[in-house]
């Protein structure tokens, strides 16, 4: 843990809301106390209602907030007169409790209150805060947690055994409000205090205490060896596990950090140990799979059959079974391995799960035994109604989610504006380009949107080992790969009689060879991937209706639009297709429509230079100036399953031009 991080910047006292955000802040940037949404905090103030009257409120996290970011604007009021009378019943309902805080609050329609809400409103001190702090957590998950509690943080600390929050839960803690601190089993801390201050600084003492103890009593344990890397190469074993997974977003982490957990001996104890707590199932599944000597489709079955059995022990009548699959794999010699519908989900898993096997691994140190959840709590914890229904608010999986694809050329013009279109629709992207500095403004503006960041791989495409690097920094980044857009070009302009032999080569090179080159290493990935995949050249209208004076470029472009074809043809019986688009005098933010090649194609069309754009819309059939959006619609379309009996063939995008039509 980072430690007491109170300094002179605080706000004052005084300033009840802001010296609320400021702590908050300093509690959600130490992923040892919270993790991703996790833990909360409230202030107690007096406001003027809507009818003018002066009323005490409890200003708490709302339900959705990250502890690390919160502003101001993070926590809903709700009025305490409203809420304390609570404190007389016997019991309510999570449904209940929710419908009865909606007529409490201080700005109607606005965000939901934590589901915490009543463990600070029941709480009388002024500041309260709570947090799932490992160190607390791996105090309290094993046989003896009230015992190691004591020992650890004192008599003068509460402790309540797991319970789901709600309304008892609080109930519980309220009542417990004279003792020093409240403990909660599998759970976390719960601290408060007449300043915030007081609250936090009393925080970070008790969470530091129960580091201190468990660091002593770790020491009587035998350390544990690391085992040395034995395992084949990374990749085959990524294509693997994605094969049985389907289209999701890998992340492997092999940092010392986590191969102390995938190492150790007891390993496969650990990932059956369970969630630390209750919100790390909603991220992490209810345990991990280990895959140590056996294949990753048996060590998948194995845990699918497992939770199938979990299921139909725990589920009531008409209740939908959550996906069955693993999300976290632990791979003795190499590290850990996790999953998610993009990169940034699998990092946020991966973040949980290594909190929760740190907390299993000091738990086991420190007691020789550790202990999460029962079946029946375990089950309680992933099918909880409130949390199931929050799962229905989400937005619906995008078209192109959990894929990896890759485009080339993606610093400028068609590449970059397909960047653009794919990312929009969930894809997750590795960008390939010679110039990094136009390629990261398309990963930074792809971001800027609220897609998912691109990787950025500075590759020429014309080298095989540049070629062979970029695929496998994919693989080894994402887990597999389900797309190629190879659309990297450059012009060759020039009359056969006087044309540069150099740049007729360099022509070959660019436009036809290098993507042999990355369809090759392309399909060798998809194929042992076993999912599939889809191909798609952006060639030229050229390749159909040559250009005199650019020869070098046509015929390499023509090449390019047969070999999508033999793609086609030897893919096919693993499932990968292969099809072109055509565009034509696309010139928008394009770096193959330089000064020169303008000037060159208007002296061949005979037209002057300033005119050019407007002579090529004039020429097609719709009269329409083509655009790289355009394209990218139907580069889209090639990708995804809507074209799933599509292949070996090509789509113009042209405007129309009829010396160019498809044949
Ligand atoms: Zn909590």
């Amino acid at each position: 843990m980072k430690g007491n991080l109170w300094d002179s910047s605080a706000p004052a006292e005084s300033a009840l809301l802001d010296v609320l955000v400021y702590r908050s802040r300093l509690l959600g940037a130490d992923p040892d106390l919270v993790l991703w949404g996790g833990g909360n905090t409230s202030v107690k103030t007096t406001e003027i209602d809507f009818r003018g009257r002066e009323r005490r409120v409890l200003r708490v996290k709302g339900s959705g907030t990250d502890l690390k970011s919160i502003d101001r604007s993070g926590f809903p009021g709700l009025y305490l007169d409203d809420i304390l009378p609570l404190r007389d019943h016997d019991d309510m309902s999570d449904e209940e409790m929710v419908a009865y805080l909606e007529h409490c609050v201080v700005e109607p329609g606005g965000r939901r209150p934590s589901i915490e809400t009543l463990l600070h409103g029941f709480l009388p001190a002024r500041h309260v805060d709570h947090t799932h702090a490992d160190a607390v957590i791996a105090l309290t998950n094993t046989e003896r947690g009230e015992e190691a509690v004591r020992a650890a943080l004192g008599d003068g600390v509460a402790y309540v055994p797991w319970r789901r929050p709600g309304f008892l839960l609080s109930k519980q803690v309220g009542a417990l409000a004279d003792s020093e601190a409240v403990v909660l089993g599998n759970h976390g801390l719960v601290t408060w205090g007449n300043t915030a201050e007081q609250s936090y600084s009393k925080h970070i003492g008790l969470v530091e205490r129960a580091e201190a103890y468990l660091r002593t009593l770790a020491g009587r344990t035998p350390a544990v060896t690391a085992r040395p890397l034995e395992s084949p190469a990374l990749e085959p074993l990524l294509l693997q596990i994605r094969r049985e997974l389907g289209h999701r977003i890998l992340r492997f982490e092999s940092g010392a950090e986590f191969r102390a957990i995938s190492d150790r001996p007891d390993v496969r104890q650990l990932a059956g140990a369970g969630p630390a707590t209750a919100d790390h199932v909603l991220r992490i599944g209810p345990w991990s799979c280990v895959i140590d000597g056996e294949s990753p489709a048996a060590a998948i079955e194995a845990y699918r059959q497992k939770y199938r059995e979990f299921f139909d022990r725990g589920a009531w009548e008409g209740l939908e079974m959550l996906d069955p699959s693993p999300r976290v794999f632990l791979i003795p010699g190499r590290g850990m391995v996790t999953s998610g519908w993009n990169a940034r989900d699998a990092q946020v898993v991966a973040e949980v799960a290594f909190h929760t096997l740190k907390i299993a691994a000091e738990g086991q140190d420190a007691h020789g035994s550790y202990q999460s959840f029962s079946d029946r709590d375990l089950f309680d914890a992933e099918y909880w109604p409130l949390e199931l229904y929050k799962l229905t608010l989400a937005p619906p999986t995008k078209e192109l989610e959990g894929r990896v694809v890759l485009v080339t050329g993606a610093a400028s013009g068609i590449g970059r504006a397909v960047a653009h279109r794919l990312a929009s629709l969930g894809a997750q992207l590795a960008l390939i380009d010679i110039d990094p500095a136009g390629m990261e403004q398309t990963a930074l503006s792809i971001g800027q949107a609220g897609d998912a960041p691109p990787l950025c791989i500075r590759a020429d495409l014309t080298e095989q080992g540049d070629v062979w690097a970029a695929v496998r920094h994919t693989v080894r980044t994402y887990g597999g790969i389900d797309g190629l857009v190879s659309n990297a070009g450059i012009p060759a302009a020039g009359r056969l009689t006087d044309l540069d032999s150099e740049l007729w080569r360099r022509s070959l090179e660019v436009n036809t060879t290098s993507h042999f080159l990355l369809t090759a290493h392309v399909m060798k990935m998809m194929t042992a991937q076993g999912l599939g995949g889809s191909i798609v050249y952006v060639a030229s209208k050229n390749a159909f209706g040559p250009g005199a004076g650019f020869g070098a470029y046509s015929v390499a472009k023509a090449g390019q639009v047969q070999l999508a074809r033999i793609a086609a043809l030897e893919g096919g019986a693993a499932g990968i297709r292969a099809n072109v688009v055509n565009p034509d005098a696309v010139f928008e933010d394009s770096k193959l429509w330089s000064d020169e090649v303008r000037r060159q194609r208007a002296a061949a069309h005979g037209v002057p230079v300033e005119q050019i754009e407007d002579f090529y819309a004039q020429r097609n059939l719709l009269k329409t100036k083509v655009t790289g959006r355009d394209v990218a619609e139907a580069v889209a379309f090639l990708l995804s399953d809507r074209s799933r009996a599509t292949t070996g063939t090509v789509i113009a995008v042209d405007g129309g031009v009829a010396a160019a039509f498809p044949r």
